[in-house]
């Protein structure tokens, strides 16, 4: 089996000991050697700023960093501004979205979809950036169609992607049939699983209903039935999750992207069940 493609993903600390709390986070995360660290960028630019700083820490310790990018809201100048920053700190590595209006915003900005953000970053900048997008195995909330958003991936692909990370599922399958579909259309790269652990299952619920991503009822169910017994859910979630990543990882997945929710303990517990 090829060594898979191991990357962690954060979001940028709010305040200072958000600041210490993630570089811990990271120091210890660091040991499993990932591919790179991503770091999301909040919705209309909301987190430009701490998305830099934290970006650029990371390098600085010498891991590669990949800042996410999402242009809904934005205008060329305003995105031309941030590739040149990322550009002359040595970051080579983005995550390119069209992201959600924040709510009060009114103006879409230049850009409509991601698959735009991904060529105007190729035509400003040509090769310097390795760009991710995002792929949905259970399709995106507010595509009309699964055909129309395998498309819309497929444009997104062609605008000059080098690979792609997934929403978070808990069905194996949903994301084989996606990347068989994908592959039917002629579609190559990379597609590496975003695997979420779980440790909430309110929070879990609630981020679910806001992006579409499936809780199976069984696995629903079961959470439910835990209550406020926190450690039987955790303990649970460790069983399930690692099951998906063995799973992924015997049937082919690329590698895996975790959603960190900057917390190392989750994720050092499925790595050590899965051996690698
Ligand atoms: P797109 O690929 O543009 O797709 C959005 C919708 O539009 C889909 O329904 C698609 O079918 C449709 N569509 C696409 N192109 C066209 C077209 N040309 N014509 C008509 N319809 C089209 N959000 C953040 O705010 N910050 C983050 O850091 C962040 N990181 C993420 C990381 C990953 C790995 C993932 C999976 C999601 C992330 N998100 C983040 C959430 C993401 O911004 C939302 O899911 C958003 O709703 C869609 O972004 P996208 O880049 O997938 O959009």
């Amino acid at each position: 089996m090829k060594k898979p493609i191991i990357s962690f993903e954060f979001f940028p600390p709010k305040n200072p000991e958000g600041v210490e709390k993630l570089r811990a986070t990271r120091q210890q995360l660091a040991q499993l050697n990932p591919e790179f660290f991503s770091v999301t960028f909040g919705a209309g630019g909301s987190t430009r700023d701490r998305t830099l700083e934290t970006v650029i820490e990371i390098q600085q310790d010498g891991h590669k960093a990949a800042p996410h990018l999402s242009c809904i809201g934005s205008t060329k100048d305003n995105i031309r501004a941030i590739l040149d920053e990322y550009k002359s700190h040595g970051i080579r590595h983005i995550v390119a979205l069209r992201g959600d209006m924040p709510s009060g915003m009114a103006c879409p900005g230049e850009f409509r979809y991601a698959n735009e953000l991904v060529e105007f970053i190729r035509a400003e900048t040509g090769d310097w950036f390795n760009i991710e997008v995002a792929a949905y195995p259970e399709y995106h909330p507010q595509a009309p169609t699964a055909q129309a958003d395998l498309l819309n991936f497929k444009h997104k692909v062609e605008a000059g992607a080098d690979a792609a990370i997934t929403q978070y599922f808990y069905n194996a399958d949903a994301y084989f049939h996606f990347v068989d579909e994908c592959e039917a259309m002629g579609i190559t790269i990379p597609i590496v699983p975003g695997i979420m652990p779980i440790g909430n299952f309110s929070q879990l619920a609630r981020f679910s209903d806001a992006c579409g991503a499936e809780i199976p009822r069984w696995l629903r169910l079961k959470l439910q039935g835990y209550g406020d017994d926190s450690a039987s859910i955790r303990a649970f979630g460790l069983d399930v999750v690692t099951d998906l990543c063995e799973q992924l990882l015997k049937r082919g997945a690329p590698g895996l992207h975790f959603y960190t929710l900057n917390q190392a303990g989750p994720v050092s517990a499925i790595w050590q069940r899965l051996g690698l």
